[in-house]
């Protein structure tokens, strides 16, 4: 597969190269020349997840990769359930939390993950930021993985604690920064890495810029539609904050998938909201919402979403609705969804919400589950008035002490860090 960088499209590289280097001169996101289309979807989802996954990436990667090692990464990668909760008639609960971390960019930072290992043996520092739960899955998934090196940004005091805790205690090749400064902050510290001529090592970012992140996210998108069946119109929810997961389901869509619309559900950062009604790109200053990991007022992967409507020609508001929701908003849906039996963290109720306004009543609606309730306990207990009990992921990690370092929003202090990891 050859991707071109969107800000300048000369630049063509090959995959590998693609997942190497994350981003392109100019800072421009990689974009696939082709996707493969699937005529037989029917087939392909009466497949196991594991069995249609290696299918799909070996289509996509045909010719990057032998068969057999892609076969072994998406393997390797996917080693945890998706489960799906039919939450009332019509409407499902794509559970994409049951990996090592509790939140779906476990599949994203996995598939990276094996994917880097097979294909470069030099060693490789990676950088990344991180509004919660990135952090944990790119530190899990690289976690002692001969040289690799990751450095990992985040909001100082805008994460959950049972999120920091799940990240910032590994150690070994695992090095984070709490950045006094919002996400945005980190993202501009990890970019300026990036265009920094003197740093002398190779950078790579682990976050959703990376394409194999996006590629391995639009297969639990046909996952949904193998579990919910094809026989309605589908329509899925997405909670966004970067928009890489939407972006994916899109990919899966432009593959042949039957979607008949998505709904890009966001909390108080409404960039895309407001500018898919209003056609104006006006991004405020981020605000800490309860469901911090998607505190974002300039989604990085948006340029993606565009370039895919102009490829193939998608009407975008008709392809994506979005809406946004407060958090009071977001704590009635937790209610209501409480009502029905169903726990959500804050993340999946926004989906909820957005599927409930977007379904037509000849339509089944599902809404993709980000994070394991537990992973917000704190927001969770007190808005339900229960006491989850902890998966023994977090659990094991709470006596654990922090080993991340507070730095200031300083780029020159951020970057000499950064050269005493590469050189370790
Ligand atoms: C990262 C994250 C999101 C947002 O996903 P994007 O791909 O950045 O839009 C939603 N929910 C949870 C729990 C997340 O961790």
């Amino acid at each position: 597969m050859m991707l071109y960088n969107i800000k300048q499209p000369k630049e063509c590289v090959d995959f590998k190269t693609a997942v190497t280097q994350g981003i392109g001169s100019d800072g421009g996101l990689f974009f696939p020349e082709n996707l493969p289309h699937f005529k037989n979807i029917p087939q392909l989802l009466q497949k196991s997840f594991v069995n249609r996954s290696v299918d799909i990436a070996q289509q996509m990667l045909m010719g990057d990769l032998p068969n057999e090692v892609i076969k072994k990464i998406v393997e390797d990668a996917f080693n945890f359930p998706i489960k799906v909760h039919q939450v009332e008639e019509r409407i499902f609960a794509l559970e994409l939390f049951w990996g090592p971390t509790l939140a779906f960019k476990d599949f994203g930072a996995r598939f990276m993950a094996k994917t880097l290992a097979a294909i470069t043996q030099e060693p490789i520092t990676i950088v990344t930021a991180t509004s919660g739960d990135t952090g944990a899955a790119v530190a899990h998934a690289f976690y002692d993985i001969p040289n690799i090196k990751v450095a990992i940004l985040y909001p100082y005091q805008k994460i959950s604690q049972l999120q920091e805790k799940l990240f910032c205690t590994l150690g070994k090749n695992i090095h984070t920064f709490a950045v006094q400064g919002d996400f945005d902050a980190c993202q501009t510290l990890v970019k300026q890495c990036f265009s920094d001529e003197n740093l002398g090592f190779s950078l790579n970012s682990a976050n959703s810029i990376n394409i194999s992140r996006v590629f391995a996210q639009t297969l639990y998108y046909f996952e949904a539609l193998a579990q919910t069946g094809l026989d309605k119109e589908t329509v899925i929810s997405v909670p966004s904050g970067n928009f890489g997961n939407l972006t994916a389901g899109l990919f899966a869509r432009s593959m042949g998938l039957p979607v008949s619309h998505f709904v890009a559900a966001t909390n108080a950062n409404d960039t895309i909201p407001r500018y898919l009604s209003t056609g104006k790109w006006e991004p405020h200053s981020t605000q800490a919402t309860l469901s911090n990991a998607m505190d974002v007022s300039q989604p990085n992967n948006w340029p993606r979403i565009e370039e895919l409507m102009r490829q193939k020609q998608w009407n975008i508001n008709d392809t994506i609705k979005s809406e946004s929701y407060t958090d009071e908003q977001t704590k009635k849906t937790m209610q209501y969804l409480q009502k029905l039996n169903y726990i959500a963290d804050p993340h999946s109720a926004i989906a909820y919400a957005g599927l409930k306004a977007h379904l037509k009543p000849h339509q089944n609606g599902v809404f993709l589950c980000t994070a394991h309730p537990a992973k917000f306990k704190d927001s969770v207990d007190q808005i339900l008035n229960i006491d989850i009990p902890l998966p023994t992921a977090i659990a094991d990690t709470i006596d654990k002490p922090l080993l991340s370092k507070i730095i200031a929003n300083d780029y020159s202090v951020f970057s000499t860090n950064l050269k005493t990891i590469a050189a370790l």
